[in-house]
């Protein structure tokens, strides 16, 4: 997509005949490369998976593409009579019960989430993600088979800068008290942490890791993050059948806990997979801002609404924030540098 040429000093490439003669002379010096600005990635080619959405149980098709520079996320409803585009914004997000919605004039995508972790996991910019119900699938429960699906396709980068979400002051939101206290706030930082702390009051989840903190820079988000599944407990699931939810939910895509036991023959994947299922979640919740950010985000028992209201709460305040790109990678903080490695 771009070569070493662009980047010799302008004067190896000055045009009339000198200037091609030091050019030719300069291929046999060893290479001065000027730093590179970090680039937008897309999707190489594009990619394809079918399953069920886990609340709505319908069968769906989803088709993952490739996007111009700028194009952002973009959700597209395919199986309707005129296909509607929703681009991802925090402001597009209408829903928040058990999974993240986005919609645009009464065009829905429920359960978003794991499919942006993933995009977040791996630095992906530019998509289209056409689909053809209103429900991402579950897959597995986590967002590994979107990793695969995503670094099969192969990712590349795209001839613009990277643009991000810088951080400047705190920003917090809070709700409630005593035993039901939840909160989440960005802090400013030079790269993008989190740390989340769970409190299920539940002997099995209890018994876990019930805090944790990822770090883009010196973590892997594909060994350490994405393969952490959703869960759920046996005593809700009669209540979410009751309201239409869950319907697409079993052993094979969520971690199902009774009030003594895991019930997946299998176990967890990750001994505090609970809580890292919240920092998945929260990754995704947060790419929905359009933009990925500079900051260390922290939380309390925070959730899609949560989350999504932090991201409100953000934007609202213009001297909260500012928007910046890397003309030189090596400025870049650790984590955002090459393309995330493959399995
Ligand atoms: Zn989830």
């Amino acid at each position: 997509m771009f070569g070493w040429a662009q980047y010799w000093p302008t004067h190896f490439s000055s045009g009339a005949i000198a200037g091609i003669k030091e050019a030719n002379r300069a291929r046999t010096r060893p290479k001065v490369k000027i730093d590179p600005m970090l680039q937008q990635r897309t999707l190489k080619a594009l990619t394809r998976a079918v399953g069920v959405g886990l609340h709505s149980g319908q069968r769906v098709e989803l088709t993952l593409r490739p996007a111009q520079p700028d194009t952002g996320i973009v959700f597209r409803r395919v199986d309707l009579a005129v296909p509607v585009d929703i681009p991802v914004s925090a402001l597009a997000v209408t829903d928040t019960r058990m999974a993240s919605t986005i919609g645009s004039g009464g065009a829905k995508v429920h359960t978003v989430e794991h499919l942006m972790s993933a995009c977040a996991g791996l630095g992906l910019d530019n998509l289209y993600v056409d689909i053809t119900a209103e429900e991402v699938p579950i897959l597995d429960g986590s967002s590994a088979s979107f990793v695969f699906l995503l670094q099969s396709a192969g990712i590349v980068l795209q001839n613009a800068p990277r643009r991000f979400l810088r951080v400047l002051r705190p920003v917090e939101v809070r709700e409630g008290d005593g035993e039901n206290l939840k909160w989440a706030r960005l802090d400013p930082h030079h790269g993008y942490k989190l740390s989340f702390e769970i409190d299920f009051a539940h002997r099995v989840v209890d018994s876990t890791g019930q805090r944790v903190e990822f770090d883009l820079g010196t973590g892997s988000y594909v060994r350490d993050i994405a393969r952490a599944r959703t869960f759920g407990f046996t005593k809700d699931v009669e209540m979410m059948r009751a309201n239409g939810l869950g319907l697409g939910g079993g052993l094979d895509n969520v971690i199902v806990v009774d009030d003594y036991r895991v019930l997946n023959s299998d176990g967890l994947r990750y001994d505090d997979e609970f809580v890292k299922h919240k920092i998945l979640d929260a990754m995704g919740d947060l790419y929905l801002l359009g933009k990925p950010l500079l900051a260390a985000y922290s939380a309390f028992r925070s959730g899609h609404a949560m989350n999504n209201r932090l991201l409100r709460e953000l934007l609202a305040h213009q001297d909260a924030w500012e928007i910046v790109t890397f003309e030189d990678e090596k400025q870049a903080p650790a984590g955002f540098l090459a393309p995330a490695r493959a399995w």
